[in-house]
């Protein structure tokens, strides 16, 4: 059992807070862009939205078992003092292990900001943790306030182009900025043919300035430009270690504030930043989520994770986004299947299911019209 600090161990003041709009504080989207629609009938801090809070080594935190309590939940140890399941009668919904900063949402691997801690036989998550990833993510309708409507207008950033290939596999010849422009463009059809509007940063292959950074705040600029209700950069991977071994897909959606990035264990200059992209947390969320869940179905590889990062396209947006890995040009076998036509058509496939999901998550969300008002309602792909 892991042991806490003599001093403030298990000074344990039991606090109600109000969530989340502790972490809210920001300001509203563009109303043209991503219009917030408050529901007639559930006001924004519902007491839903109270966590009992204890303080544990300098850090608000929640129990996993009051999770568990608030959801419905039955909560177990799969592993004794090591690993904790959340079950209903569908079967395992979340897995949670000590020290280990990914957990798993029906199936999904999912990075939290800091690893559950083990005291007082139960785990404990970060009260930030909770409020602005576990709880959004299982009860999206308790956080309907701060959601968008449906989207219909998409940008879609094929990364990298001219003088920067973005990642390389020699051996195979395939370059990133290539790879990423075809899906983005096979994407874009198919979105098309389901009733979205598509902007592209780029159709070509050319960067949107000299220079690295202005560039990359230029695609951004694309999407409040054209005041877009989504951004969806595409990317691939690399790595330097285990390159043969390492394949899957990774996506990304900014880090609410005062979060860890994913590849981060420490603050840094960034971490307490509110940026414009975190004016869309919750819909990020959600987002990431669909896309990460829809890219594995259909492309039946591994799951390297959806992670939070303060990425130089995501911090500058207006609207939902995320950034997508979609495999590893540092595999030979993996490049391989990426420089084949059919491969990336299966990835813009799971990248529109996931798109798709997004937006009918959304419209499923909405208040109902009253029985009496009923008239038949367009599929949400359809606005
Ligand atoms: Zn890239």
């Amino acid at each position: 059992m892991a042991r806490l600090p003599a001093t403030r161990s298990v000074a344990l003041m039991v606090l109600m807070v109000w969530l989340p709009a502790c972490a809210s504080a920001q300001p509203a989207p563009p109303a043209a862009s991503a219009p917030l629609r408050a529901p007639p009938t559930r006001p924004a801090a519902a007491p839903a939205q109270l966590w009992p809070v204890t303080r544990l080594r300098g850090t608000d935190c929640v129990s996993v078992r009051d999770i568990a309590e608030r959801f419905g939940l039955k909560a177990a140890w799969s592993r004794p003092e090591l690993a904790m399941t959340l079950s209903d009668k569908s079967g395992v919904r979340f897995t949670f292990e000590t020290r280990q900063r990914d957990f798993y949402f029906d199936g999904l691997r999912i990075f939290l900001g800091e690893p559950p801690l083990l005291e007082k036989d139960t785990l404990w998550l970060t009260k930030l943790d909770v409020i602005k990833l576990i709880a959004p993510l299982f009860r999206p309708v308790e956080h309907l306030a701060l959601l968008p409507a449906a989207p219909r207008t998409i940008v879609l950033d094929p990364g990298h182009g001219g003088s920067d290939p973005g990642k390389e596999n020699q051996t195979v010849g395939a370059q990133e900025k290539t790879l990423t422009l075809d899906v983005a463009l096979r994407l874009k059809k198919l979105l098309e043919a389901q009733g979205w509007r598509v902007v592209m940063t780029r159709t070509t292959d050319t960067k949107l300035a000299a220079e690295q950074a202005l560039d990359l705040q230029r695609r951004a600029d694309v999407a409040n430009k054209a005041k877009a209700d989504l951004f969806l950069s595409i990317h691939f991977n690399s790595v330097e270690r285990d390159a043969a071994r390492v394949t899957g897909v990774e996506t990304y959606t900014m880090a609410p504030q005062f979060m860890l990035s994913t590849a981060s264990d420490q603050p840094d200059e960034m971490t307490r930043v509110a940026f414009p992209g975190n004016r869309q947390d919750y819909a990020n969320l959600l987002l990431g989520a669909e896309l990460h869940r829809a890219l594995l179905a259909g492309l039946k590889t591994p799951d390297r994770g959806f992670k939070r990062g303060r990425l130089a396209v995501l911090r500058f947006i207006e609207c939902p986004g995320a950034l997508v890995e979609c495999g590893y040009l540092s595999s030979n076998a993996e490049a391989r299947r990426l420089v084949t036509p059919e491969f990336r058509q299966k990835i813009a496939e799971g990248l529109a299911a996931g798109l798709q999901g997004y937006a009918a998550t959304l419209a499923a969300l909405q208040p109902k019209p009253a029985p009496s008002a009923v008239t038949p309602t367009p599929a949400p792909t359809s606005r």
